[in-house]
């Protein structure tokens, strides 16, 4: 039988296995482990990439968040606003370092930030904003700047999944004070094995994050406070730096798949496809529909080969580790879409066949149960 993958990280790895390879052994010829040359490489190329000025590599994303939070330097209790429909590290960054989570609604067209609800959570306890390119769609930054400017609040974008999007010709992670990416192996650009980093144009705040990341140290056992271990090892980042070069390819084929998708799926009534805005240049991290009957549909996808995703099936809000929050959050747009939230597949192991063969099986779905 035919199968659609969700994610094929083998495919991609045989594409450019050869200069993987040699990267690889590169690194462990040299014992070049940690810090060193693949690592101030694949930051300098990142950071360029991004258009950022300097890049913090560091061991994950959700670190790479604690990280920019820490070196913010915001009043401890401060509350951050986080959008209520993510993954929930955009959250745990906030608790961990000693802040209040203010989730925020979020928009039923490119389900990013909605800038009224955003507007209306603002008051004098308010520090700071993560904006959360979700699904690799670029969140309105520019009334995000406005109301940043006007009620001094600090901008960290979380770009985890928006690798190479842009918001009117502008990379994400250029925009906002701070912003940080994952390197989860799933990612647009992804390692084999943690990795995470922070952008910036902020100088003060670049430095602060380095050594925060090592250890408060200015040098060798000369630590200026305390901070932590969170290294980008340099096999992950010789990994990436080979990557890099192939990410532009790629973004623009999942480009090519979604618009595909697009088109095909405009016919289908029962199905509602994610909005694209015109400021957007969305990198579809994750290709996301929405239906009334997930699971008959997805059951049926999954009889015929074809893997799909959830994400994220609940709004942070109505989670365990949140459910402490008085008065509960009103997040009603988030909570509506959680349980009609679809990720069909995408990515550089697809063609546009296998699009086609998705979208037949979906239509076959509706037609056999209407
Ligand atoms: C993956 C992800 C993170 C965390 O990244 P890790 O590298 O897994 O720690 C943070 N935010 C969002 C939106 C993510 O998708």
């Amino acid at each position: 039988m035919k199968k659609v993958k969700f994610l094929d990280l083998k495919f991609q790895y045989d594409l450019i296995k050869q200069e993987i390879d040699t990267a690889i052994q590169n690194v462990i010829s040299n014992s070049a482990f940690i810090g060193g040359h693949h690592v101030s490489h694949f930051e300098s190329q990142f950071a360029k990439y991004q258009e950022a000025t300097f890049c913090i590599s560091c061991g994950n994303g959700t670190d790479a968040l604690e990280i920019a939070i820490e070196a913010l330097n915001l009043p401890s209790g401060g509350e951050i606003i986080v959008p209520a429909n993510s993954f929930i590290a955009s959250a745990e960054a906030v608790t961990r370092t000693g802040h209040t989570v203010v989730f925020c609604d979020c928009k039923a067209t490119d389900y990013t930030l909605d800038i009224d609800a955003l507007s209306r959570l603002i008051n004098p306890r308010t520090v700071a904003i993560i904006p959360v390119h979700l699904y690799g769609h670029p969140c309105d930054m520019s009334p995000i700047m406005t109301l940043a400017a006007k009620h001094n609040l600090k901008i960290i974008e979380d770009c985890a999944q928006a690798h190479a999007a842009e918001y009117n010709g502008k990379r994400v992670g250029s925009i906002g004070h701070a912003a940080i990416f994952s390197f989860y192996p799933g990612k647009n650009l992804g390692a084999y094995g943690d990795g995470g980093a922070i952008t910036t144009n902020d100088q003060h705040l670049a430095e602060k994050c380095r050594k925060l990341a090592n250890h408060g140290r200015i040098s060798k056992y000369n630590h200026e406070f305390v901070g932590r271990n969170s290294r980008l090892d340099a096999l992950q980042a010789a990994i990436l730096s080979v990557k890099l070069q192939y990410l532009d390819e790629w973004t623009e084929h999942r480009i090519v798949l979604a618009d595909h998708y697009l088109q095909l799926l405009a016919d289908i009534d029962q199905v509602t496809i994610p909005c694209r805005q015109t400021y957007a240049k969305q990198v579809y991290h994750l290709f996301v529909i929405r239906v009334d009957d997930r699971s008959g549909l997805q059951k049926h996808l999954k009889a015929k080969g074809i893997s799909t995703g959830i994400h994220y099936p609940h709004a942070l809000p109505k989670l365990g580790a949140y459910s402490h929050i008085t008065p509960p959050p009103q997040t009603p747009v988030a909570e509506k879409l959680a349980p009609t939230l679809l990720s069909l597949p995408i990515g550089e192991h697809l063609s546009s066949a296998d699009i086609e063969f998705v979208v037949s099986e979906i239509e076959a779905h509706y037609t056999i149960r209407s």
